[in-house]
């Protein structure tokens, strides 16, 4: 057998992985090994996991998740069955959110921040340290969304980070757990980016616990399978009909916005719902990612597993 044919098949093996998903997976654990060394070092591991896990699991959160969860029931968007397919999905990560996700942020944020602070420092404003909480802090929220907002532009911008934010677009039955469908590996250029404004603007203070968990409570609303527009105030916050826009199945280049709809207006990609306006379908056009919806569909957490391999795969075509 000559030398050409043996590299054959490990070449066709290579050409059916793709590259940069593992290229984010390797800055992923790069930024969670940097998070583990320096906690275990200081002996904190477990007291700022268990502090995570209070900002990102509140019972405030899961209040409004289940409040939400029967608002579902009473006014939906779209009717559907308790246990349609897209809800068992979705349940399904919401358990890997709480399981893994959660601890995953936790190191991410700590990770990114111990990375920024230690190699740019030049980013801390010690200036800003004289200034007010009642100014800084609503200030550093505000920052943190721009942030927010410039990573799932760059979601859908770079085909690297696409290939994770796919999965939560696939959606076809919005409900509020949708915002738990997430790949574990969407959330790390988010966190890099988040944390960038709160290394520079209060490198010294830690922003109130609290004021996180009322961030992602906002942020997990929009998902809900509810008309609701928010109003008047649906101009500044993203409310669950202008979210389901940006679901639209053929075009997700409006209202990209994580809570401030602000940063889509500036953009010019902003695109409010009309009160009592048509509900849209949702997920993705020729199905790229499997889907629970598909007849072909297998168990949901075998399912729920090829959803998360599939971005290592080369895609087809
Ligand atoms: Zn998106
Ligand atoms: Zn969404």
């Amino acid at each position: 057998m000559s030398v050409s044919q043996l590299q054959v098949p490990r070449l066709t093996w290579r050409r059916r992985l793709c590259s940069s998903s593992f290229a984010v997976a390797g800055l992923t654990a790069l930024i969670l090994w940097v998070a583990v060394a320096d906690l275990l070092g200081q002996g904190h591991l477990g007291t700022v996991l268990s502090a995570g896990r209070a900002e990102l699991a509140a019972p405030l959160l899961i209040a409004l998740v289940v409040a939400t969860g029967i608002c579902e029931r009473i006014w939906p968007a779209e009717r559907r069955p308790v246990l349609a397919r897209g809800h068992v999905q979705d349940a399904c990560y919401l358990a890997l959110h709480a399981i893994v996700v959660i601890p995953l942020m936790t190191l991410l944020s700590v990770g990114a921040a111990t990375l920024i602070g230690g190699h740019a420092q030049w980013i801390e404003l010690r200036s800003t340290a004289a200034w007010p909480g009642w100014l800084l802090v609503p200030l550093t929220i505000v920052a943190m969304d721009a942030a927010n907002w410039l990573a799932h532009y760059a979601d859908h911008r770079l085909d690297a980070l696409w290939r994770f934010h796919a999965l939560h677009h696939s959606q076809e039955e919005l409900s509020v757990l949708t915002s738990f469908r997430a790949h574990p590996l969407m959330h790390t250029t988010g966190f890099i980016l988040a944390t960038i404004p709160v290394v520079a603007l209060m490198p010294a203070r830690p922003i109130a616990p609290v004021l996180i968990t009322i961030y992602v409570c906002i942020g997990t609303l929009q998902h809900a399978n509810l008309r609701w527009t928010f109003g008047p105030l649906g101009r500044l916050i993203v409310s669950p009909a202008y979210h389901r826009l940006h679901h639209a199945r053929d075009d997700q280049a409006v209202n990209l916005g994580v809570v401030l709809t602000i940063w889509d207006v500036l953009a010019r990609c902003a695109s409010f719902p009309a009160r009592g306006g048509a509900v849209g379908r949702t997920g993705l056009d020729g199905r790229p990612v499997p889907v629970e919806q598909d007849s072909s569909a297998g168990p949901a957490l075998l399912l729920m597993a090829e959803q998360l391999i599939e971005p290592f795969a080369a895609q087809r075509g």
